[in-house]
């Protein structure tokens, strides 16, 4: 068939939709050598792969349009779209944006680019959605007591007391009167919606007189008042309300204001129980729960930083509680201890912080290490260049520098030296055999004994401690 047939053809049968046929009937083409630099066959036959979805094929001939035609929209609109379906987004918007660059206003385009955002989002908003089913971290949180807690419940019931916080507020004895109340009640909803919160308190403690046993205006003040700030006030109206009539809303509000007050503790006693009047599916309560404990732990180590701890669907997290400029520290974080887990004992590193001693023949095999010149000049150059020291008592534990053999030394070694201390040897006796005993049997990975532990682990906190006192 002479080319321009072949073409003919190829163009036919791409209006008939028959793609397979177009397709090799363009290959035809292409591959006669006359037809060698018409760019636009590598497009039409694009067009046919994008149809079949073939969007690899696609992709390689839109690439050879584009060398050859640069200045081709239609390259950038088909580019952009196979790039869209091979998910690469990032090259697609380059496309789309290059085609924009020739034709601002292209229709195609635009719509590319407005597919691209959808495209962009629902996978964001899918693997959101997978995150939270599967890692619902506030259920691995407990709301249990944290140690030392009962010493600080007594220090803020002191405050609770001297604050007065638990004083019945005052009334002014009334007729009850139903009706009365909810007149009352009424008007000071219109004030507040009129935005006069002080007019509609007064009316709001009218209705209460009427009627002092309704629980629900109880709490209506208790919010009212936290809102304009008095918080003690907005305590002591929630605090009457008895404990079986408060809803889960009341809980968090008690414990949104006693957060607010600085009463960490209680606060938390107050969302536990909000927790408890929940929903299943309802995590705020639990939600404010870890959020008000993740800040009150913290809050000792960031209080010189411009940061704090809060807590999110997806676990512990860091705020911001200023601007945070490039080079500012945001905050700093050092272990207590550093230790290799079992899993880790062999790899070569500091005992002290961790820094690692690896050495290029514990990486490369020797014969590689001899032959291969480049590979040692690489290693020449760039390799970090450490002495390795180790402790003069035991000979077991590594440092990388004397500094960190002395504060370790200072700070645990001294008590669990294997050189001075006798009965660490069996513990280091304890891990190797117990490395061995893993490199050929799964079994005892079940367990205590797994690979986040190590019983050297355990003796550097107990040797710190003892170092402490
Ligand atoms: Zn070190
Ligand atoms: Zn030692």
């Amino acid at each position: 068939m002479a080319a321009t047939d072949a073409i003919r053809s190829a163009d036919l049968a791409f209006c008939e939709k028959d793609y397979t046929k177009a397709i090799s009937l363009y290959t035809e083409a292409i591959t006669d050598e006359r037809n060698r630099l018409l760019p636009d066959l590598y497009r039409k036959r694009a067009g046919c792969y994008f149809e079949l979805k073939k969007y690899l094929e696609t992709y390689e001939d839109v690439s050879i349009f584009l060398k050859r035609k640069p200045s081709s929209i239609s390259g950038y609109i088909l580019g952009g779209k196979v790039l869209l379906e091979l998910r690469r987004y990032e090259d697609a918007a380059k496309l789309f944006r290059r085609g924009l660059d020739i034709e601002p206003d292209n229709e195609k385009i635009k719509a590319g680019l407005a597919q691209l955002q959808n495209e962009i989002m629902s996978q964001f908003e899918a693997r959101e959605k997978k995150m939270t089913r599967t890692t619902n971290v506030l259920k691995l949180c407990s709301q249990d007591p944290y140690p030392g807690d009962d010493q600080l419940v007594d220090l803020e019931d002191n405050i609770i007391q001297e604050c007065e916080l638990k004083k019945l507020p005052e009334m002014k004895a009334r007729m009850p009167n139903l009706n009365q109340s909810i007149q009352e009640f009424e008007h000071a909803k219109q004030l507040k919606l009129a935005g006069n919160l002080v007019s509609a308190l007064e009316h709001l403690q009218m209705a209460l007189e009427y009627d002092p046993a309704n629980f629900a205006l109880w709490a209506e003040k208790a919010e009212w008042l936290s809102e304009t700030g008095e918080l003690k006030k907005a305590f002591t109206n929630c605090q009457v309300i008895p404990r079986e009539f408060r809803s889960k809303e009341v809980w968090m509000l008690g414990g949104k204001i006693l957060n607010g007050l600085d009463l960490p503790i209680n606060a938390e006693a107050w969302f536990r129980q909000a927790t408890r009047a929940s929903k299943s599916d309802d995590n705020e309560a639990a939600l404010m729960f870890q959020k008000v404990r993740a800040k009150r732990l913290c809050k000792p180590y960031l209080a010189d930083y411009p940061v704090e701890a809060s807590f999110s669907a997806f676990g512990r997290s860091i705020v911001a509680t200023a601007d945070i400029q490039a080079d500012d520290t945001a905050f700093k974080d050092k272990p207590i201890i550093t230790a290799p887990i079992l899993d880790s004992m062999d790899a070569p590193s500091c005992s002290h912080c961790a820094t690692n001693l690896m050495k290029p023949e514990d990486f490369f095999e020797e014969d590689v290490l001899k032959n291969e010149i480049l590979l040692l000049n690489c290693i020449e150059k760039y390799w970090p260049k450490r002495e390795t020291l180790t402790c003069s008592h035991c000979e077991i534990e590594t440092y990388c520098s004397e500094r960190c053999r002395e504060e370790s030394w200072d700070t645990y070694h001294k008590v669990i030296c294997s050189g001075r201390n006798k009965n660490m040897s069996s513990l280091y006796e304890v891990a190797k055999q117990h490395r061995k005993l893993t490199a050929t049997d799964e079994r005892v990975w079940d367990g205590v004994w797994n690979a986040l532990f190590s019983p050297l682990l355990l003796a550097k906190i107990w040797a710190t401690i003892i170092c402490k006192r």
